[in-house]
């Protein structure tokens, strides 16, 4: 058995950074950028306006000052002219401002008499113009690798980006192996159950980027697993779920190894989650091989999978980022493997669940952190400051 850290280096060993492609700009939105990105503008293009009012020469303009109307610049509409030191324009927010203006009164502070205007006695301090540039200039860059978001993506836009290069998304196959899994759906015979953490990984796999497919499951008869081996192509990760322990009917390491999966490790020194498998497929896919029960492959998936997937991503090589909480209640002492326990935190105080049957899907539902208990760490009183993974 390995540590949680040893396996992670391992599987980040076997890990590749997957190429980029292009995208529009609107499928952007929570993809990777691949290579650094840079403005083709200034933004604003030019100096605009940046309220509603009328657009003078400061010099001079005080309480009493009037001012010839002389045309008007709205969006999209730039005044031509140039503006005397006694003339205005009437301007509106988001013109350019036109030459021999560099103040704008806000309308509010003015009084208008036909074409003439007068500065009234409250006058706002402010010039209301945005400078040219001043969002960003032509060259100003978007850095990679990032993760891009809303806000990024309209940046981009700003930036006249209409096409993005990104990380393409790891193509993961996921593979639930045994002879009592029917699909959601279907009638179960008496002694089956629903495949269920096929489904909790596909979903935590397309929510990290991946491209997730379910591949048929497979029964645990060599031919079977051999069958389903065989439908791994182009693709970048296969996870299969089960079979993996010692018992008779837990075939899949053995059936990976004789169709040419290189096995990096085997078992590691924690709760749940112990018989966790990896390698390399002869085809050049990596291959992780979760245990079966629900809890265990979905734990795996956040302190394993997520973080190979992040690598793929070029996202680095760095173990899921852990949270600071206090205990509200005891956390018990643990034995030699490093626990991953379900717990809820509500305004930075932890409460674990009273049962940990790796088997329990509703609590793994009710819990939004998993407690880490260090190897044979002794019990914890309420207030202890503890390390958790939001989930
Ligand atoms: P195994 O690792 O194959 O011995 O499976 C351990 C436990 O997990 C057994 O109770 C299986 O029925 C259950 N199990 C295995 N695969 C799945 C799956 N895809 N969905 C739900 N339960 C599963
Ligand atoms: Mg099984």
């Amino acid at each position: 058995m390995i540590s949680v850290t040893d396996a992670l280096t391992h599987l980040f060993a076997l890990t590749n950074e997957l190429p980029s492609e292009t995208v529009p700009l609107g499928r952007a939105n929570g993809r990777v950028l691949a290579t650094a990105v840079s403005a083709k503008r200034d933004q604003p293009p030019f100096s605009a306006s940046a309220m509603d009012g009328y657009g003078v020469a400061s010099e001079g303009a005080a309480p009493g000052a009037k001012y010839a109307v002389i045309g008007e610049a709205a969006a999209g509409h730039a005044f031509d002219g140039i503006v005397g030191s006694r003339e205005a324009v009437r301007i509106f927010t988001g013109a350019p401002v036109p030459e021999g203006v560099d103040r704008v009164i806000i309308q509010e502070d003015v009084v208008r008499d036909g074409d003439v205007i007068t500065i009234a006695d409250r006058l706002d301090k402010g010039f209301h113009i945005r400078p040219a540039g001043g969002d960003f200039q032509v060259g100003q860059t978007i850095n990679a690798p990032r993760e891009l978001r809303p806000s990024d993506v309209a940046l981009m836009a700003s930036m006249n980006i209409a096409n993005v290069p990104v990380i393409r998304r790891p193509k993961v196959a996921i593979l639930s192996t045994g002879d009592e899994l029917v699909m959601p759906g279907e009638a179960p015979g008496p002694d089956q159950i629903i495949a269920s953490n096929s489904f909790g990984l596909q979903a935590m796999l397309r929510d990290a980027g991946c491209e997730a497919r379910l591949l048929p499951i497979a029964r645990d008869t060599r031919a079977s697993l051999e069958a389903a081996f065989d439908l791994v192509d182009d693709t970048d990760l296969l996870i299969t779920i089960g079979g993996a322990s010692v018992g008779d009917h837990d075939l899949v390491g053995d059936v990976a190894q004789n169709l040419g999966m290189q096995r990096s490790f085997y078992k590691i020194a924690m709760r749940p989650g112990k018989p966790l498998m990896a390698g390399t497929l002869a085809n050049g896919a990596m291959m992780i091989g979760l245990p079966g029960n629900p809890v265990s492959a979905l734990v795996c998936g956040h302190v394993f999978v997520l973080p190979v997937v992040r690598a793929m991503l070029g996202l680095g090589q760095a173990p899921t980022p852990r949270l600071i909480a206090k205990l509200a209640a005891p956390a018990p002492q643990n034995g030699p493997r490093e626990h991953y326990m379900r717990a809820h935190v509500a305004h930075g105080e932890l409460t674990t669940f009273d049962n940990q049957d790796s088997s329990l899907l509703s609590v793994l539902s009710d819990a939004n952190a998993l407690l880490v208990c260090p190897p044979n760490c002794p019990e914890l009183a309420v207030g202890t400051e503890v390390q958790y993974l939001p989930i």
